[in-house]
């Protein structure tokens, strides 16, 4: 890339870092963002550093959020007894965007596999079970239906099993090995409408 001024081929190298961006993207992105008004590049960077400054861990539920609790950890109109397990917070928006769950959330931010070398002690799983210590009448495992995801539910479902709080699973239906973010809003619900006790 010794065509590019070192400053061309900075941005596109660090462009091309991101997931799903190749070479060919992060060329046609680099001369993209060369050729918009300087502010609209400043509001681009700002919202970046912002988004990284400012965003962290409900400390709640765990999902990405810029206060102490998130809106949904915040809604006393939600069913804070009701709590659905989801791998990360894209499939939490997912669910939200049905419009149709009551509950809260637990965000994992993972899940649990043994052939990555990904353990229970590397997810959100310690503060799940402290959270169970308050009144909860049912968990919802909603993660993936891929191997990892399964076995994580059945990890989580082995741990709270001894406390009495009802455990449940959503309906496969959803394609296997697929991130619930990629499912139209009709599957989710019938993914959570279908459920069934562990
Ligand atoms: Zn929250």
């Amino acid at each position: 890339m010794d065509y590019y001024s070192s400053q061309i081929s900075k941005l596109i190298q660090e462009l091309s870092g991101l997931p799903g961006i190749g070479a060919k993207s992060a060329q046609r992105l680099a001369f993209h963002i060369l050729n918009m008004p300087l502010e609209q590049v400043e509001e681009l960077s700002g919202a970046i550093l912002d988004a990284r400054k400012k965003v962290r861990y409900c400390k709640e539920c765990f999902t990405l959020t810029d206060d102490e609790l998130c809106p949904i950890c915040r809604d006393a109109a939600r069913n804070h007894k009701l709590i659905m397990v989801v791998e990360n917070t894209r499939d939490l928006a997912a669910y939200e965007k049905t419009g149709k769950y009551e509950g809260v959330y637990h965000v994992l931010h993972g899940a649990i596999s043994p052939m990555l070398g990904i353990g229970p002690g590397d997810i959100k799983l310690k503060e799940l079970m402290q959270r169970l210590q308050q009144d909860v009448d049912e968990v919802i495992i909603a993660t993936n239906s891929s191997l990892e995801g399964e076995t994580t539910a059945m990890y989580i479902s082995k741990l709270i099993k001894p406390t009495g709080i009802k455990v449940t699973r959503i309906a496969s239906g959803v394609p296997v090995g697929g991130d619930l973010e990629y499912i139209d809003e009709v599957t989710l619900l019938r993914a959570l409408e279908g459920r069934t006790e562990l």
